[in-house]
């Protein structure tokens, strides 16, 4: 037996929760967002379990070109549109939809070569700054774009930088609707948070990333708790050694925990280089053999700490979910102070990932 660490993913929750999605937004089409290897998970291992989508969304070419390769016919969206304008005979070629949210782009689209027009979203920045053209520039961008003869189907997209807060698109839907007048166009604004709670902005596409891995678009599990979402990702890994510290005795690198009196702690075959946080604190939740306990210790590259206070019956050979169905990634992440994104997004290479 090598490691025990493992990943395994759950395809039929991937697939429950697009359909999670679909009834939350049931005018809409989907935009399954699988950037940055599917969240973590691996796109050439979900995409098919995600085959029931409209569209896929991401930003890599190589990613985009895996898709095509392996069959997938549907239409594929671009996030950030070609990088260099030497990329758009591969957007011809594949057929891909590009964002467009730079002036530069305008002048490459009118420029390149290609088969066929190339459906294109324009993108509109909605306040966060991030991408995208201030709402007074988009009414011109658009007849510009339209002028294009390799120019096809224009749509307007924007992003939310507070979708997750109950008021949080308010202003953001005032500067898009100043943005869009006049204009006869489909819409694209809404990711994971205004999917679920703003159906006022659904409108023809919407575009879910991380609900559809069972995770929380706020990073807290609880404002998901009742949606239906499941976990896709299971991180478990077995004790492998077992320590009883003497009161006063230490953990770790930097000494960092110091245990009070006498303890059993349980020594995990998981660590930073398997993309679990090495910030995490103490006390951050692990559930092992069933029973929810804390990490004590700094995390170390292959291994990190666990009390084993609270499961007594627990030694070396006991599984350990890090994350997963019990212990909710959301919370993970809550108590090293990040997301879920970037937990999953990390799990690392030298992880083997099994789907179920
Ligand atoms: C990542 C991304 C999404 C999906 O965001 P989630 O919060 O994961 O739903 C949607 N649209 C764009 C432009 C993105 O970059």
């Amino acid at each position: 037996m090598s490691r025990p660490i493992q990943a395994s993913l759950d395809l039929q929750a991937l697939r429950h929760n697009l359909e999670v999605v679909r009834r939350a937004a049931p005018r809409s089409r989907v935009w399954s967002v699988v950037k940055a290897n599917a969240y973590g998970h691996g796109l050439d291992r979900v995409w098919s379990a995600l085959g029931a989508t409209d569209g896929f969304a991401m930003l890599n070419l190589e990613e985009a070109i895996l898709l095509r390769e392996r069959g997938w016919k549907g239409p594929i969206l671009m996030l950030e549109g070609f990088f260099h304008a030497d990329e758009l005979p591969l957007f011809d070629k594949y057929r891909l939809t590009t964002s467009v949210h730079s002036n530069w782009q305008l002048k490459a689209l009118a420029g390149a070569k290609l088969n066929a027009p190339l459906d294109v979203y324009l993108k509109i920045n909605s306040g966060m700054n991030r991408l995208g053209f201030t709402p007074e520039r988009v009414h011109s961008i658009w007849q510009q774009l339209k002028a294009i003869a390799n120019v096809g189907q224009i749509t307007l997209m924007a992003h939310f930088a507070d979708a997750d807060r109950p008021d949080g698109i308010d202003a953001a839907m005032v500067r898009i609707e100043q943005a869009a007048e006049g204009i006869d166009a489909p819409r694209s604004l809404s990711n994971s948070a205004a999917a679920l709670w703003h159906p006022q902005a659904h409108f023809d596409w919407v575009r879910p990333g991380i609900v559809l891995y069972g995770a929380s678009p706020s990073g807290q599990w609880r404002d998901i708790a009742t949606s239906g979402l499941q976990p896709v990702m299971t991180l478990k890994s077995e004790i492998i050694g077992v320590q009883t510290l003497k009161p006063g005795d230490t953990v770790g690198y930097g000494s960092r925990y110091r245990a009070m009196g006498e303890q059993r702690i349980g020594i995990v075959a998981c660590g930073y280089a398997d993309g679990y946080p090495r910030h995490a604190p103490d006390g951050a939740p692990v559930l092992v053999d069933g029973v929810r306990t804390g990490i004590i210790g700094t995390v170390s590259m292959d291994m990190l700490t666990v009390d084993l206070t609270p499961c007594p019956q627990a030694g070396i050979g006991s599984p350990v979910e890090l994350w997963g169905n019990e212990i909710k990634i959301d919370d993970v992440a809550a108590a090293c102070g990040t997301v879920g994104y970037e937990l999953m997004c990390a799990l690392a290479p030298r992880v083997p990932v099994s789907t179920r």
